[in-house]
Protein backbone atom coordinates (compact mmCIF):
# COMPACT_ATOMS: atom_id res chain seq x y z
CA UNK A 1 0.00 0.00 0.00
CA UNK A 2 1.53 3.36 -0.96
CA UNK A 3 1.42 5.99 1.83
CA UNK A 4 0.78 9.47 1.08
CA UNK A 5 2.88 10.29 4.09
CA UNK A 6 2.87 13.35 5.32
CA UNK A 7 5.94 13.18 7.20
CA UNK A 8 5.26 16.69 9.46
CA UNK A 9 2.99 19.33 10.32
CA UNK A 10 3.86 22.79 9.76
CA UNK A 11 2.37 25.83 10.33
CA UNK A 12 2.97 29.51 10.19
CA UNK A 13 2.52 31.02 13.64
CA UNK A 14 1.16 34.91 13.20
CA UNK A 15 1.10 35.52 17.19
CA UNK A 16 5.43 34.94 17.21
CA UNK A 17 6.20 35.22 13.46
CA UNK A 18 7.53 31.73 13.39
CA UNK A 19 7.00 28.31 11.76
CA UNK A 20 6.10 25.41 13.86
CA UNK A 21 6.31 21.84 13.07
CA UNK A 22 5.35 18.47 14.71
CA UNK A 23 6.88 15.10 13.20
CA UNK A 24 4.77 12.23 12.28
CA UNK A 25 6.82 9.22 12.83
CA UNK A 26 6.11 8.94 16.74
CA UNK A 27 2.76 8.67 16.32
CA UNK A 28 3.14 5.94 13.09
CA UNK A 29 3.12 2.93 15.79
CA UNK A 30 -0.17 4.24 17.95
CA UNK A 31 -2.28 5.32 14.75
CA UNK A 32 -1.41 2.00 12.99
CA UNK A 33 -2.44 0.08 16.45
CA UNK A 34 -5.70 2.59 16.30
CA UNK A 35 -6.38 1.22 12.29
CA UNK A 36 -6.20 -2.46 13.35
CA UNK A 37 -8.48 -1.68 16.64
CA UNK A 38 -10.91 0.04 13.96
CA UNK A 39 -10.57 -2.83 11.85
CA UNK A 40 -11.00 -5.53 14.71
CA UNK A 41 -13.61 -4.07 16.74
CA UNK A 42 -15.61 -2.38 14.24
CA UNK A 43 -17.39 0.10 16.54
CA UNK A 44 -15.36 3.26 18.08
CA UNK A 45 -16.44 2.82 21.98
CA UNK A 46 -12.66 1.60 22.52
CA UNK A 47 -12.04 2.45 26.47
CA UNK A 48 -15.11 2.45 28.53
CA UNK A 49 -18.39 1.16 28.58
CA UNK A 50 -19.86 4.62 27.57
CA UNK A 51 -23.71 5.22 27.86
CA UNK A 52 -24.06 5.89 24.38
CA UNK A 53 -26.67 2.82 22.74
CA UNK A 54 -23.65 0.66 20.74
CA UNK A 55 -25.02 1.18 17.90
CA UNK A 56 -24.49 4.45 17.21
CA UNK A 57 -20.63 4.10 17.34
CA UNK A 58 -20.24 1.35 15.19
CA UNK A 59 -18.07 1.72 12.17
CA UNK A 60 -20.51 0.50 9.72
CA UNK A 61 -21.76 4.35 9.75
CA UNK A 62 -18.31 5.66 7.76
CA UNK A 63 -19.31 3.12 5.03
CA UNK A 64 -22.98 4.28 4.66
CA UNK A 65 -24.45 7.62 3.02
CA UNK A 66 -22.10 9.86 5.52
CA UNK A 67 -18.85 7.92 3.91
CA UNK A 68 -15.51 7.76 5.91
CA UNK A 69 -14.06 10.26 8.19
CA UNK A 70 -10.47 11.19 9.89
CA UNK A 71 -9.25 10.12 12.94
CA UNK A 72 -6.01 11.44 14.38
CA UNK A 73 -3.46 10.59 17.00
CA UNK A 74 -1.01 12.29 19.39
CA UNK A 75 1.22 10.97 21.20
CA UNK A 76 2.89 12.79 24.26
CA UNK A 77 4.68 12.60 27.42
CA UNK A 78 3.58 13.55 30.50
CA UNK A 79 5.02 15.84 33.17
CA UNK A 80 6.57 12.56 34.51
CA UNK A 81 7.62 11.57 31.64
CA UNK A 82 4.90 8.97 30.86
CA UNK A 83 4.37 8.48 27.09
CA UNK A 84 0.28 8.81 26.28
CA UNK A 85 -1.47 8.73 23.12
CA UNK A 86 -4.63 10.93 22.92
CA UNK A 87 -7.04 10.21 19.83
CA UNK A 88 -9.98 12.05 17.85
CA UNK A 89 -12.00 11.78 14.91
CA UNK A 90 -13.39 15.12 13.43
CA UNK A 91 -16.38 16.38 13.93
CA UNK A 92 -19.21 14.99 14.91
CA UNK A 93 -19.12 10.84 14.88
CA UNK A 94 -22.70 9.86 13.88
CA UNK A 95 -23.99 13.01 14.84
CA UNK A 96 -22.31 13.19 18.11
CA UNK A 97 -19.93 15.32 19.75
CA UNK A 98 -18.57 13.98 22.82
CA UNK A 99 -17.90 10.24 23.11
CA UNK A 100 -15.25 8.51 26.85
CA UNK A 101 -11.79 7.94 25.66
CA UNK A 102 -11.42 10.35 22.44
CA UNK A 103 -10.66 14.14 23.18
CA UNK A 104 -13.41 16.79 23.40
CA UNK A 105 -14.05 19.23 20.88
CA UNK A 106 -12.69 22.85 21.19
CA UNK A 107 -15.98 24.23 22.96
CA UNK A 108 -18.32 23.49 25.44
CA UNK A 109 -20.69 20.81 24.24
CA UNK A 110 -23.84 21.70 26.67
CA UNK A 111 -23.49 25.49 25.45
CA UNK A 112 -23.46 24.01 21.49
CA UNK A 113 -26.86 22.81 22.02
CA UNK A 114 -28.32 25.27 24.31
CA UNK A 115 -27.39 27.94 21.61
CA UNK A 116 -27.36 25.56 18.29
CA UNK A 117 -31.08 23.96 19.25
CA UNK A 118 -33.41 26.89 19.54
CA UNK A 119 -32.20 28.65 16.68
CA UNK A 120 -31.52 26.07 14.67
CA UNK A 121 -35.59 25.00 15.08
CA UNK A 122 -36.02 29.23 14.19
CA UNK A 123 -34.26 28.55 11.12
CA UNK A 124 -35.95 25.38 10.10
CA UNK A 125 -39.10 27.18 10.71
CA UNK A 126 -38.32 30.42 8.34
CA UNK A 127 -37.36 28.02 5.33
CA UNK A 128 -41.17 26.00 5.99
CA UNK A 129 -42.45 29.17 6.39
CA UNK A 130 -41.05 30.71 3.15
CA UNK A 131 -41.95 27.44 1.03
CA UNK A 132 -45.69 27.89 1.67
CA UNK A 133 -45.88 31.54 -0.17
CA UNK A 134 -46.06 32.10 -3.43
CA UNK A 135 -42.88 32.71 -5.03
CA UNK A 136 -43.67 36.14 -6.63
CA UNK A 137 -44.36 36.85 -3.18
CA UNK A 138 -42.11 39.77 -1.42
CA UNK A 139 -42.86 38.16 1.59
CA UNK A 140 -41.02 34.87 0.33
CA UNK A 141 -37.70 37.17 -0.52
CA UNK A 142 -37.79 38.56 3.02
CA UNK A 143 -38.80 35.28 4.32
CA UNK A 144 -35.64 33.92 3.24
CA UNK A 145 -33.33 37.31 4.07
CA UNK A 146 -34.08 36.73 7.66
CA UNK A 147 -33.17 32.91 7.37
CA UNK A 148 -30.10 33.83 5.98
CA UNK A 149 -29.53 36.47 8.52
CA UNK A 150 -30.07 33.95 11.60
CA UNK A 151 -28.16 31.27 10.09
CA UNK A 152 -25.30 33.58 9.90
CA UNK A 153 -25.60 34.94 13.40
CA UNK A 154 -25.90 31.22 14.61
CA UNK A 155 -22.55 30.89 12.92
CA UNK A 156 -20.88 33.39 14.13
CA UNK A 157 -21.96 32.06 17.84
CA UNK A 158 -21.19 29.26 17.50
CA UNK A 159 -17.35 30.57 16.34
CA UNK A 160 -17.77 32.10 19.44
CA UNK A 161 -17.58 28.94 21.40
CA UNK A 162 -14.13 28.03 20.78
CA UNK A 163 -11.34 29.07 23.06
CA UNK A 164 -7.97 27.42 21.31
CA UNK A 165 -5.26 26.62 23.90
CA UNK A 166 -1.14 26.73 22.88
CA UNK A 167 1.72 25.34 24.93
CA UNK A 168 2.85 29.15 25.54
CA UNK A 169 -0.34 28.88 27.72
CA UNK A 170 -2.06 31.44 25.67
CA UNK A 171 -6.01 30.87 24.63
CA UNK A 172 -7.73 32.71 21.72
CA UNK A 173 -10.81 32.55 19.59
CA UNK A 174 -11.37 31.69 15.72
CA UNK A 175 -11.99 35.37 15.62
CA UNK A 176 -7.77 36.34 16.63
CA UNK A 177 -6.79 33.98 14.02
CA UNK A 178 -8.83 34.80 11.06
CA UNK A 179 -8.91 38.01 9.06
CA UNK A 180 -11.94 40.01 9.70
CA UNK A 181 -14.17 39.80 6.78
CA UNK A 182 -12.75 36.52 5.44
CA UNK A 183 -15.57 34.20 6.28
CA UNK A 184 -14.99 30.94 8.69
CA UNK A 185 -14.72 28.02 7.14
CA UNK A 186 -17.90 26.11 8.77
CA UNK A 187 -16.07 23.08 10.83
CA UNK A 188 -12.80 25.16 11.69
CA UNK A 189 -11.55 23.59 14.66
CA UNK A 190 -12.92 20.24 14.44
CA UNK A 191 -10.36 18.65 12.56
CA UNK A 192 -8.30 16.22 14.57
CA UNK A 193 -5.41 18.28 15.16
CA UNK A 194 -6.49 20.95 16.41
CA UNK A 195 -8.99 19.15 19.06
CA UNK A 196 -5.64 16.54 19.92
CA UNK A 197 -3.10 19.80 20.17
CA UNK A 198 -5.64 22.05 22.33
CA UNK A 199 -6.72 18.69 24.51
CA UNK A 200 -2.89 18.25 25.02
CA UNK A 201 -1.62 21.88 25.43
CA UNK A 202 -4.57 22.54 28.40
CA UNK A 203 -3.30 19.45 30.03
CA UNK A 204 0.14 20.28 29.91
CA UNK A 205 1.39 17.38 27.82
CA UNK A 206 4.38 17.26 25.89
CA UNK A 207 3.55 16.12 22.28
CA UNK A 208 5.93 14.22 20.38
CA UNK A 209 3.93 12.89 17.06
CA UNK A 210 0.69 13.96 15.50
CA UNK A 211 -0.40 11.41 12.88
CA UNK A 212 -4.00 11.74 10.66
CA UNK A 213 -5.35 8.96 8.53
CA UNK A 214 -8.38 8.63 6.93
CA UNK A 215 -10.67 5.79 7.98
CA UNK A 216 -14.14 4.52 5.76
CA UNK A 217 -15.91 4.71 2.01
CA UNK A 218 -13.13 6.50 0.18
CA UNK A 219 -14.74 10.33 0.25
CA UNK A 220 -16.87 11.73 -2.77
CA UNK A 221 -14.05 13.57 -4.37
CA UNK A 222 -11.72 10.70 -3.90
CA UNK A 223 -9.34 11.92 -2.08
CA UNK A 224 -9.47 10.56 0.56
CA UNK A 225 -8.55 6.64 1.37
CA UNK A 226 -8.93 4.37 4.25
CA UNK A 227 -5.47 4.06 5.94
CA UNK A 228 -3.86 6.43 4.06
CA UNK A 229 -1.95 9.11 6.51
CA UNK A 230 -2.95 12.81 5.20
CA UNK A 231 -1.52 16.27 6.33
CA UNK A 232 -3.47 18.83 8.22
CA UNK A 233 -6.12 20.82 5.58
CA UNK A 234 -5.16 24.38 4.47
CA UNK A 235 -8.02 25.89 4.93
CA UNK A 236 -9.69 25.29 8.22
CA UNK A 237 -6.72 23.94 9.71
CA UNK A 238 -3.77 26.54 7.78
CA UNK A 239 -5.18 29.52 9.68
CA UNK A 240 -5.23 28.20 13.34
CA UNK A 241 -2.13 25.48 13.74
CA UNK A 242 0.43 27.85 13.86
CA UNK A 243 -0.87 29.09 17.03
CA UNK A 244 -1.71 25.67 18.62
CA UNK A 245 1.83 24.29 18.54
CA UNK A 246 3.12 27.37 19.61
CA UNK A 247 5.15 26.90 22.72
CA UNK A 248 6.05 23.29 21.62
CA UNK A 249 9.74 23.80 20.88
CA UNK A 250 10.77 25.58 23.70
CA UNK A 251 9.29 23.23 26.07
CA UNK A 252 11.19 20.63 24.08
CA UNK A 253 14.51 22.13 24.80
CA UNK A 254 13.65 22.80 28.37
CA UNK A 255 13.08 18.72 28.88
CA UNK A 256 16.27 18.47 26.97
CA UNK A 257 18.23 20.62 28.84
ZN1 LIG B 1 -8.30 20.45 9.09
ZN1 LIG C 1 4.41 30.84 17.58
Amino acid sequence: MSMLSPKITNAFCSSCGDTHSLALEPALHAAKILMGQLEKKKHINLDSDSTIPPQELQTDYLYGKARGKMFGVLVCRTRDGKEVVLKSFSGQYNGIWEIKGWVSPLFDVQKFYRLNNPQEKQIKALGREADNVSISAGTRKNLLQKRKNLSRQLMKNIHALYKLHNFRGKQCSLFDLFPEGKGIPTGTGDCCAPKLLNYAAIRGLQPLGLAEFYWGRTNKSATRHEGLFYPACQDKCGPILGFLLCGLETKEDRCKN
